[in-house]
């Protein structure tokens, strides 16, 4: 059986270990990432045009090396902050970076909207409720053009993930959105949005004896001063030989982490090549 080993989240940047992270990853048998645009510390006029266009190039670097991948693009909830700094309208911002997003996707050049969703540390209400209204606009546009949405929050527990569930079936659909950096005890919640585990070892274990749907990611930040955060590029293709030592079923577990479940949130062909 041919294993194809998906991360579902990676920051890959010129200035840090850049294609020598994907190099490691493709080593250890990785076969395709979701390559997501990081939040840089630096806001130039054009921040979101020229962040996308950055990431636009590192991900035709990495396809070059002969690995699939997602492109998602979008502002960062804690971009918030910046703009309110710089004394601009975050949320007017924040919007404008979503349709330019948006444009990229359905010009075909990018795949996913995000990451979109609440700032992951404590923040007062009214941010908070500011980035509620980015996140709606963000599922309204991805409702309007069919694109997924990674969801990047703070660990929520069963009421948070109620009101996220409920606003994605108001504005969008519960199957098109997912929540990254998941952490493996919300599998147990009843709720219907797709999650994705860092791919520690007792992390995809857990993963795998629930029984549920979810999907694997490093969260792989690619910074020099931070080497190997959230957990190094070669985590996932790793977890899969993992997978395969422990469970006889491996194969059946190995096609819906890695192809099955991310065809069907994706939609990209490669997933089932
Ligand atoms: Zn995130």
């Amino acid at each position: 059986m041919h294993v194809s080993p998906f991360d579902n989240f990676m920051h890959i940047r010129p200035e840090g270990h850049f294609l020598e992270a994907v190099k490691s990853f493709k080593n250890a048998g990785g076969a395709s990432f979701n390559l997501v645009n990081f939040p840089e510390g630096t806001y130039g006029k054009n921040h979101y045009i020229d962040l996308y266009e950055k990431t636009l190039r590192v991900g035709k670097s990495i396809r070059n090396l002969g690995i699939n991948i997602i492109i998602t693009l979008g502002p960062y909830p804690a971009d918030y902050l910046h703009f309110q700094q710089k004394e601009l309208n975050p949320v007017d911002e924040m919007k404008n970076g979503i349709d330019i997003a948006v444009k990229l996707i359905n010009d075909g050049r990018a795949d996913a909207l995000g990451e979109i969703g609440y700032p992951h540390f404590n923040v007062d209400n009214y941010i908070y409720e500011d980035s509620e209204k980015i996140m709606i606009y963000a599922m309204e546009k991805c409702r309007d053009y069919d694109i997924p949405l990674i969801m990047h929050t703070e660990d929520m527990d069963q009421n948070k993930y109620k009101k996220l569930e409920n606003l994605a079936r108001k504005y969008y659909r519960t199957d098109r959105v997912l929540k990254h950096h998941a952490n493996p005890q919300d599998l147990s919640i009843d709720n219907s949005i797709l999650k994705s585990l860092v791919a520690s070892r007792q992390n995809t274990r857990a993963g795998v004896e629930s029984k549920k749907d979810f999907l694997l990611e490093s969260d792989y930040t690619d910074q020099i001063e931070k080497p190997d955060k959230v957990i190094p590029p070669y985590s996932v293709p790793k977890r899969a030989e993992m997978i395969k030592n422990i469970y006889d079923n491996y194969e059946d577990i190995l096609f819906r982490i890695f192809n099955e479940i991310p065809y069907k949130f994706y939609k990209k062909d490669f997933f089932l090549e």
